[in-house]
């Protein structure tokens, strides 16, 4: 066991204690520490998915010998990236399962890592914008209500009473209704990833940034370590958690995976006074959009149609996205644009996640989020953290496995993932 840094508890109390002190006494909130030779469990990639699985390894198995090597600064990848969107409203069992198990640990998850994740449940919106969508999107509320995840259909009068910007009769499509999550919302990316940093940190886990993993030693089968640019460090069992880095490590094991990378892009526009208080996504004419407590306009766009690794946005997409909601809310036609980014994504053929153990023993992956795995950051972490802890996958994981591609049970959703969200 390594010693823990404790980083203080966070409360009204102590903000008062270092208002008082002019805010010198606060500690950082995770360690910096140099890598050991040895941890009983590597994870690679310091993402909301591998520090949700370290930070579960150790709540749920009491397993901290744990480190987490991250090639740049933590929450740099995807989860830093990402337009924060958290829903639960897939068609397929497994998926709503796994989905809203994540959902509902965000509820609470400020309070269990005592750091404010500023979760805002504040309801999402599917628009139905062909009748084939309707069909569709109810389909999806009867399932979700066998499934025990709470959605409704909404017709276009409540759509409008929800979201009192929107253009019901867009110049293409027409808004026919739309599937709502009343509990679905966001929560800030960066605090996901610095929550379960500091969390994990005060378990004594180490959190190794600026360490690239450039190889992986594997004998007789089994995992034996991983080279850094660090150094040489072993370990009992490695999880790699790297999404759109995914297929470059498994090629460092020695197997493939069925993930091809893309680059999904987003961009937010100057901040404005509050507008809109509810997430609502067109997948018809594809584009998203929500509001920042510091009042912009959350804007997510599509990925590019061919495999590439520039975490960078480009005009096509801009000009394509833009056009979509400005036809779904015209009062953002004069608005001036901040920012835009692109991150990479692991796409699988059926849309939906692998939590899988792997050709080389001790060696586990969690990738395939695609362009929507920011919302399943705790389920994620939750079931991978008991997949490596056992060798074998809880019931949250159990469909998610490798062997779906050879047997052909693939979890389709490629509806609910129809916008990149
Ligand atoms: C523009 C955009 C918008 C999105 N919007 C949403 C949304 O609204 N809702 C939603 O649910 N999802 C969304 N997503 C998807 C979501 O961001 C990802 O699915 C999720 O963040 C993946 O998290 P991760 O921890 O697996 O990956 P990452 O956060 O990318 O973490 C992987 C880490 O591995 C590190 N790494 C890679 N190779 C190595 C190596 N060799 N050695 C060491 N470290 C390595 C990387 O540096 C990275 O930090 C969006 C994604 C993008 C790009």
């Amino acid at each position: 066991m390594i010693a823990a840094p404790r980083s203080g508890r966070y409360s009204v109390f102590a903000l008062a204690r270092q208002a008082l002190r002019q805010h010198s006494g606060w500690t950082r909130a995770w360690a910096n520490p140099e890598p050991r030779p040895r941890y009983k469990v590597v994870v690679i990639g310091a993402g909301g998915h591998g520090l949700a699985t370290a930070y579960y390894l150790g709540k749920n198995f009491g397993i901290t010998d744990v480190a987490v090597l991250e090639k740049g600064w933590l929450g740099g990848g995807n989860t830093g990236r990402n337009t924060t969107i958290i829903r639960s409203n897939y068609l397929q069992d497994p998926s709503a399962a796994l989905y809203e198990k994540a959902r509902s640990l965000y509820e609470t998850l400020s309070q269990d890592l005592n750091y404010n994740i500023m979760f805002s449940p504040r309801g999402l919106i599917m628009l139905a914008q062909t009748e084939h969508e309707v069909r569709g999107y109810r389909r999806t509320v009867h399932a979700n209500a066998l499934q025990g995840v709470a959605t409704e259909w909404v017709t276009p009068a409540q759509v409008k009473d929800l979201v009192p910007i929107i253009n019901l009769d867009g110049p293409r499509y027409p808004v026919l209704g739309g599937l709502y999550q009343a509990r679905g919302g966001t929560a800030r990316h960066d605090a996901v990833a610095w929550g379960y940093a500091r969390a994990c940190s005060d378990m004594g886990m180490h959190i190794i940034q600026n360490c690239e993993v450039t190889g992986i030693r594997t004998d007789a089968g089994q995992v034996r370590g991983v080279d850094t640019t660090r150094g040489l460090i072993g370990c009992e069992k490695l999880a790699i958690v790297v999404a759109g880095h995914s297929s470059q490590l498994a090629e460092m094991a020695g197997f493939r995976l069925p993930i091809e990378s893309v680059a999904l892009q987003a961009l937010v526009s100057e901040p404005i006074k509050p507008c809109m208080d509810v997430v609502v996504m067109a997948n018809t004419v594809h584009g998203y959009m929500s509001q920042s407590d510091k009042g912009e306009m959350v804007i997510g766009g599509g990925t590019d149609g061919f495999n590439n690794f520039t975490q960078r946005g480009s005009w096509q997409h801009v000009e394509e996205t833009v056009r979509a909601l400005v036809e779904t809310f015209p009062m953002i036609s004069r608005l001036k644009m901040l920012r835009q980014w692109g991150g990479i994504v692991d796409m699988t053929g059926d849309r939906s996640p692998i939590l899988s153990a792997t050709p080389v023993g001790g060696i586990f992956v969690n990738c395939g989020w695609g362009t929507g795995g920011f919302k399943a950051i705790p389920g994620s972490g939750w079931a991978m953290a008991e997949l490596v802890a056992k060798d074998s996958p809880g019931p949250l994981a159990a469909d998610f496995g490798l062997n779906r591609f050879r047997e052909g049970r693939f979890i389709d959703e490629s509806v609910a993932a129809g916008v990149a969200h």
